[in-house]
């Protein structure tokens, strides 16, 4: 293929394109989970819940794939979505932080198959934290999440996680932090006048997803005890659901007609994040955010050994990534000579923790790393790629830019493996047998300054030995191989003059 097409190609990729999607929702908010809402709406009405202060968040996210290790949520991805999530709940005063992510190869749980998938969550599951499953699937079609009471995890399908405005991880999470639908027990059979009237008198309703719920009205002075539980949240009857034909709308269209049952017309808010709705500026309620930080406090306060328990305690690094990293080398379609020792190197940005290097086309990995260079030995010649390099920590990074490079890699294997004042150098025992420490024999033409490291097989250096000064002639280096685990490790010697890479193969 003609390389000189590429060049005129957009070397930028845009992240999270991906528009609204309509959300359906699966948490089942029973008596118990109703229970827990009311305690909190009762604490946050006696005490102070808030804070000057962010309260945060620790989340594990588990990245599930099918049995072979297939079709999994990147990681990029998640930190983007996990910026956006906490731009939602800025108002509500908490923030989140990846904890950890958790990696699970096991398609019952990728396909949500019942009950594999619920032991599978519940073997998986990490206590004090927010547990986040990313799955191909729910048990519906219609289903975009839900949080789940008895395990205390929330579910997320994968093809709902990636929404620009993260609805659907903000509902579920609420739903999490004990708050129910605003329009409680209309879930199924939403509000139409010719089922309910325009007056609607019905004292009860119910649904799949909740159990029998007193209709709330227009400014209940019972309203801790019907609908949501929430006063500031008015009467919602499903009128965003539009009928309940399929489409959600983000307006009630029987605003000014219809009336509780004394006879008042209902003041709607369409957008809320807990509702069902088309709208794209949803947001929390001053009671809603009440309530959500009661059950926080009620999280932390609680034993460690509770399912409900979240740790406290730890702030993580929040100064906004607010710019992507200028890649080096390679640059812009630049003509690599080598392809089995490429050091791509990219200028740090502020506020970042570490990397992720993403190498595409005619390869598919992502590598994270806490520098800003990064050694890689296993590409193919003659090949097409492309990288990028995603700047990202514990909050995420909600840059809609990433600089993204293409390459092309030539057939030799010399030109950068080479430092002009080094004749040989040579490793052994390789591989290891068993051996605590490696030799490494030096044989110089001339003086020089050699930086020597250690390189794992995915390009993370596992140990940097520093710089020595090797005088001309034949010389030994031992290096303590004690900690590694068996596989295959390269040692890189950089010099003013170039850079030197041999293999070796530790097996213990
Ligand atoms: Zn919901």
């Amino acid at each position: 293929m003609n390389k000189k097409i590429y060049l005129t190609l957009l070397l930028v990729s845009i992240l999270g394109s991906i528009g609204f999607a309509q959300h359906w929702c699966g948490t089942h908010q029973t008596e118990e989970f109703m229970e827990r809402l009311e305690a909190n709406v009762k604490y946050a009405n006696t005490h102070e819940v808030r804070s000057p202060d962010f309260k945060y968040i620790p989340i594990v996210f588990h990245l599930v794939a099918d049995d072979d290790g297939v079709g999994r949520m990147n990681e990029e991805s998640v930190f983007l979505q996990l910026c956006r999530l906490n731009e939602l709940y800025i108002p509500v005063g908490l923030q989140f932080y990846v904890e950890s992510f958790n990696y699970v190869n096991n398609s019952d749980m990728f396909n949500h198959v019942v009950p594999n998938v619920q032991g599978g969550m519940s073997s998986n599951r990490v206590d004090g934290v927010l547990n986040f499953y990313i799955l191909a699937a729910t048990h519906d079609d219609n289903v975009a999440g839900y949080y789940t009471g008895g395990l205390d995890v929330l579910v997320v399908r994968k093809s709902n996680f990636l929404e620009e405005n993260s609805e659907t991880s903000g509902h579920e999470i609420g739903h999490l932090l004990s708050l129910s639908h605003p329009h409680y027990g209309w879930e199924d059979e939403p509000y139409t006048p010719a089922q309910y009237g325009e007056t609607v008198t019905i004292t009860t309703i119910s649904s799949s997803q909740s159990p029998t719920v007193p209709v709330e009205i227009m400014d209940d002075p019972n309203c801790t005890n019907t609908g949501d539980r929430i006063c500031d949240t008015p009467p919602d009857y499903g009128f965003t659901q539009n009928g309940g034909n399929g489409i959600f709308t983000c307006n009630n269209p029987w605003e000014g007609i219809v009336k509780d049952r004394n006879g008042v017309l209902i003041e709607s808010i369409p957008n809320l994040i807990m509702g069902y709705n088309a709208c794209t500026d949803n947001y929390f309620t001053e009671g809603q955010i009440d309530a959500m930080n009661a059950d926080y406090i009620s999280r932390i306060n609680s034993g460690s050994n509770q399912q409900q328990h979240f740790k406290s305690g730890y702030t993580p690094n929040l100064n906004e990534i607010t710019e992507a990293p200028n890649l080096i080398y390679p640059s812009v379609a630049e003509n690599v000579d080598t392809y089995n020792s490429i050091l791509f190197d990219w200028d740090p940005v502020p506020n970042a923790d570490s990397y992720i290097v993403v190498i595409s086309g005619d390869a598919d990995y992502r590598i994270q790393v806490n520098t800003d260079e990064l050694f890689v030995s296993n590409l193919e010649p003659s090949s097409t790629y492309g990288w990028k390099v995603i700047p990202v920590n514990e909050v995420g990074y909600c840059l809609d830019l990433i600089n993204s490079n293409l390459f092309f890699t030539g057939n030799s294997t010399s030109s950068t493996n080479e430092i002009e004042e080094v004749n040989n150098i040579q490793v052994y025992p390789n591989p290891t047998l068993g051996a605590t420490d490696i030799k490494l024999a030096l044989d110089i033409d001339k003086e020089v300054e050699l930086k020597l490291s250690i390189v794992s097989v995915d390009g993370k250096s596992i140990e940097t030995l520093g710089n020595k000064n090797i005088q001309a002639g034949n010389s030994v280096q031992t290096i303590s191989i004690e900690n590694f685990t068996s596989g295959v490790y390269f040692i890189k010697a950089e010099s003013q003059t170039g850079t030197l890479v041999k293999r070796f193969v530790v097996n213990k």
